[in-house]
């Protein structure tokens, strides 16, 4: 080759696309592509001459640098085998003008030339910047990386949504279970309410305080109160006085001693309307435990009812009877003796008329008179048997009673009727005076005469009030005043007002003082009456009193 054709040559290898570097077999640089010494960021009178591994050493930044022992092993096998050798992807960074390394990577290839004797003549070191496609898949692999992130997130989140959807399922039933049991609750509310609407007795709930808890539909029509005016309220509040007073301290006392006085068995008392007007009731009271704590369920049936009570004043009217029959028993006297008289001197006369037949010796006559004697004996055994049945339901039955209860009991039923409507009852009890010594049932019934003279007695007026006081007086007794505000007694029927069938009324029969007077008397008391100051009658009578 000439040396134009040597430097037409070079000229043309210096110039062509490729990255070559031409190596002496001691590795030394013989010539480089100006593409190589590009890429390289190098000169060519730089390198050539020298040493590869002195141009081109491992970046001592990069402790993992691994390009030039994998570039020597390349050579070392081109060298042995004199065969060509392409490398894998070197990392290999180059320094730039500035003298800051920039990150390169590179497919290397390196072919031996061989001479006539097969010898290694030069190596061509062809080398490829694959920076751009190293980057891309790096990038690749982080893309790749960031969807295997991604479908792992894409199921942590599938995972986390069907979590989420079973629990929206499990909240969902337990939403619809609640609802059922809303619903449940509801109708149940609903059927219970239904039930206090129904109950024909009115029902109060309190607490242990006393505080109105539940005030049934039935209790509004009977009390007058609507819902919001009790609710929250103390009981008491539907008492008349002295109850209302004594109420807190009737509920402290049982809940200090668990002494009971209406919890369990029916009561009449008196109830008091908002309107002021007092009424005859029965009241039965429950006790439960909610929660731990005590609660009262009143039941209240209006006594003003004419039925509800008829059984209650027909005990009192046939009780009332037989006191007529005990009272009737001193103008009954006589004649008694006159019947008992008959049989007696009868069998007086059958005897000494036996006597005497005797004396004379016939026997069989004087048999005759003496069974005729025992004949009356029989009679006169009847009519006392008959006397006897008489008067033995009219026996007093004395024994210690509350008067508070007697006068409470009475109260109520002689309210009971419509010509009692509006009329207000107030009772005062003497503490000194909690005991007597009566027959109640008696008592009772002068209770209820002298009450319902005194409604009666203001049927006319506007202020219809009755007030019953209880007193200790001398001697052991107690006296009880009944007082209205009506027109008072009427002067004509003054003297003889306790006389048997005087009555200033068309429909009056005028025993019912007569009785009263008959009955407080067989109780070692008195009954009187006056007009009081203030217009309206006062009726009095005493009983004895008994040891608390
Ligand atoms: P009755 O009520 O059947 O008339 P009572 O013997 O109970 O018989 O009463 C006799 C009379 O006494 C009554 O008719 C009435 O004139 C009078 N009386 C009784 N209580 C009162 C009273 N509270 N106020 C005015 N008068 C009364």
């Amino acid at each position: 080759m000439d040396a134009q054709a040597l430097t037409d040559f070079r000229a043309l290898f210096e110039a062509s696309p490729g990255l070559y570097l031409i190596l002496n077999p001691d590795l030394s640089i013989v010539g480089a592509s100006d593409a190589y010494l590009t890429a390289t960021m190098t000169r060519r009178d730089e390198i050539v001459g020298r040493d590869l591994f002195e141009v081109f050493p491992d970046n001592p930044a990069d402790p993992e640098a691994s390009g030039v022992r994998n570039l020597a092993a390349s050579l070392d096998r081109v060298r042995q085998f004199k065969q060509p050798d392409i490398m894998a992807v070197q990392k290999y960074d180059v320094r730039r003008a500035d003298g800051i390394l920039e990150e390169r990577h590179w497919s290397p290839r390196n072919h031996p030339v061989l001479d006539a004797f097969d010898d290694i003549r030069w190596i061509v070191h062809a080398v490829e910047d694959v920076t751009e496609i190293a980057r891309l898949q790096h990038q690749q692999h982080e893309a790749k990386d960031f969807a295997q992130e991604q479908q792992r997130m894409l199921a942590q989140l599938r995972s986390a949504n069907e979590a989420l959807a079973a629990s929206e399922i499990a909240l969902r039933a337990s939403e619809e279970r609640f609802r059922g049991l809303a619903e449940e609750l509801k109708t149940q509310e609903a059927r219970l309410s239904s039930i206090l609407l129904t109950v024909p007795d009115a029902m109060i709930v309190i607490d242990e305080r006393g505080t109105i808890q539940t005030f049934s539909q039935t209790a509004q029509g009977l009390f007058g109160y609507a819902p919001h005016e009790v609710l929250g309220c103390n009981v008491s509040l539907l008492m008349p006085e002295p109850y209302r007073r004594e109420h807190d301290g009737y509920l402290e006392h049982h809940h200090a001693t668990g002494e009971r006085r209406v919890i369990g068995t029916g009561r009449i008392v008196v109830g008091q309307r908002k309107d002021g007007s007092t009424f005859p009731m029965e009241l039965k009271v429950g006790e439960v435990l909610l929660e731990g704590r005590r609660q009262f369920t009143g039941f209240v049936r209006d006594l003003t009812e004419r039925r509800e009570t008829e059984r209650h004043l027909h005990e009192l009217q046939s009780e009332l009877l037989h006191v007529a029959r005990v009272s009737e028993m001193g103008q009954m006297a006589s004649a008694l003796a006159h019947e008992l008289n008959q049989p007696l001197s009868a069998i007086s006369m059958y005897l000494s008329g036996g006597r005497r037949i005797l004396e004379q010796g016939d026997k069989t006559k004087a048999l005759d008179a003496m069974r005729r004697a025992s004949e009356q004996v029989d009679r006169a055994g009847q009519i006392i048997h008959r006397l006897r049945e008489f008067v033995r339901k009219g026996e007093a039955d004395r024994r210690v009673e509350s008067l508070a209860t007697t006068i409470e009991e009475a109260s109520a039923l002689a309210l009971v009727g419509a010509r009692s409507d509006g009329v207000r009852l107030t009772v005062w009890f003497d503490a000194d005076a909690q005991s007597v010594f009566i027959d109640k049932i008696q008592v009772q019934q002068v209770l209820v005469n002298l009450i319902r003279n005194a409604v009666e007695a203001m049927t006319d007026c506007s202020q219809r009030d009755v007030t019953i006081t209880t007193c200790a007086i001398e001697n052991d007794m107690v006296e009880v005043s009944v007082a209205d505000t009506g027109a008072g007694i009427a002067s004509e029927i003054k003297e003889k007002l306790f006389q048997p069938f005087v009555t200033s009324k068309t429909t009056g029969m005028g025993v019912g003082l007569s009785l009263c007077r008959s009955i407080i008397e067989a109780h070692s008391g008195r009954l009187w009456a006056e007009n009081g100051p203030a217009g309206g009658a006062i009726f009095r009578f005493t009983v004895p009193s008994a040891p608390g």
